[in-house]
């Protein structure tokens, strides 16, 4: 179900363990060869994928576009709430649909600065509302959840998620690739981090000039098609386990 189709006495009629799903992205830089709108595209695939396995049984909200993406504005277009704006925006957002009786709220992240502030989002959320015992908040990184794609299509290299990099140029080239620009010609920029495990902060320019992390070079729609496959399955998955929760248990 769609949340912008239905009216208030459709909302009012379902019932509140209805899991609701808030889709969040981002508009920022994609490198030299992806469009500014990347992470929105993606996600938006995703969750049409998803939607329809779901039918009747899962609440989703539109997405949101605006993302958590200062580390990105050094490259011109990038759009970004400011991070603590973003979190209460985050936190406004639950507690919306928490007033309105939901119990079940996942928000499906599309970029990877959006994964802190949504982390904290849904602990605050937790705290603020410590006395109740039936709530399910969460975070599903999408690329995150257990997937992976590499084991599906061997000819897929990168083992984890960059930036416009050959996971994220396959799965453009499959949806919209007359906004793919010449990515054979990109060089490759390695996704290493000296201090790791250690966390560490960083401004984009600080890890790749064009903008890309990863290898565009080797990217095609046929391993866009993989990664959407593996990735919206491991969506609809974690979605049916909301809805196959018991309500009460930490299990
Ligand atoms: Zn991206």
């Amino acid at each position: 179900m769609k949340l912008t189709d239905l009216s208030w006495p459709q909302i009012k009629e379902l019932s509140r363990d209805t899991p609701v799903v808030f889709p969040i992205a981002a508009l920022e830089q994609h490198g030299r060869h992806l469009p500014l709108f990347t992470d929105s595209m993606l996600l938006g695939e995703i969750i049409n994928r998803v939607m329809p396995r779901l039918e009747s049984r899962v609440l989703f909200a539109p997405s949101l576009w605006l993302g958590n993406s200062d580390h990105h504005l050094d490259f011109p277009g990038t759009l970004s709430f400011p991070p603590r704006a973003y979190l209460d925006t985050l936190c406004g957002v639950m507690d919306n649909f928490l007033h309105h009786g939901f119990r079940r709220l996942v928000f499906v992240n599309g970029h990877g600065g959006n994964d802190v502030p949504a982390r904290q989002a849904i602990f605050e959320t937790r705290q603020k509302h410590r006395s109740r015992d039936d709530l399910l908040l969460l975070l599903a990184t999408y690329w995150s959840l257990g997937g992976r794609p590499y084991e599906v299509d061997s000819s897929l290299v990168q083992r984890q998620m960059g930036h416009a990099c050959e996971w994220e140029t396959s799965m453009m080239l499959r949806i919209a690739p007359k906004l793919v620009g010449n990515y054979t010609a990109v060089e490759p920029v390695a996704q290493t981090d000296a201090f790791a495990p250690a966390g560490r902060g960083w401004v984009t320019g600080d890890r790749t000039r064009e903008g890309h992390i990863g290898s565009p070079h080797l990217a095609s729609a046929e391993k866009g098609e993989v990664l959407f496959r593996v990735f919206a399955d491991d969506v609809a998955a974690l979605l049916e386990r909301v809805v196959a929760w018991d309500g009460k248990s930490w299990a």
